[in-house]
């Protein structure tokens, strides 16, 4: 593939693991019973958007990691750090997360009205719904749930194009041991994403 359209942004959402201790509280599975353990949703993100970058440089997919370190970044600077790269490049965000709440399924939120950003969460869909047949997807819940209020933030505060993805359910137990908590279901939700950015990258027009 020629150079990549597109400078794609990943976000991970919240904070890793620093000396073994979480960086976020809350954000977090149930405990499960050994060998199981629990979750933390920040070390999930950050395992798919690794997983996505290794990938995409395989495809010649142009990506930044706009949080790469495991503090918890605050939203306000990771929005700045979007928007300056959006100065310089033709950019799409993409968030990554992991749901709670109780609940199952994919949902993917994009900023309220039609833009460009639906058509791209659209393509996201189209390609998670074919690694992921059995799953429920919901999309853009943007005049629903305020209690959504910091993955919002996100979408609309950075000038680009930009989806914050749910991946599942972290508190549905058996949603989190299939897909969250396993390296094939890690790989499974990366190797997706990377279909709809090769998708986008060499089958639309007009996206910025
Ligand atoms: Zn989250």
């Amino acid at each position: 593939m020629a150079k990549s359209k597109f400078l794609w942004l990943l976000d991970s959402g919240h904070g890793g693991v620093i000396n073994g201790e979480y960086q976020t509280g809350g954000k977090r599975s149930p405990e499960f019973k050994k060998p199981w353990g629990q979750l933390f949703e920040g070390e999930f993100n950050r395992g798919i958007v690794s997983r996505v970058i290794e990938k995409a440089n395989y495809y010649g997919i142009r990506t930044v990691n706009i949080c790469p370190e495991e503090e918890d970044i605050s939203l306000s600077k990771r929005v700045l750090r979007a928007n300056d790269w959006h100065e310089k490049e033709n950019c799409i965000l993409v968030s990554v997360h992991a749901n709670a709440g109780g609940g199952s399924g994919i949902e993917i939120f994009t900023t309220p009205g039609e833009t460009k950003s639906d058509k791209i969460a659209t393509i996201f869909i189209e390609k998670m719904a074919e690694e992921f047949p059995e799953a429920r997807f919901r999309m853009d819940l943007s005049d629903g749930d305020p209690d959504k209020e910091s993955p919002f933030f996100i979408i609309r505060h950075t000038r680009m194009p930009a989806i914050l993805i749910e991946n599942f359910f972290m508190d549905n137990e058996e949603e989190c041991k299939k897909y969250l908590m396993t390296k094939e279901g890690r790989d499974r939700i990366a190797d997706s994403y990377i279909k709809a950015m090769i998708h986008i990258e060499t089958r639309t027009k007009n996206l910025r």
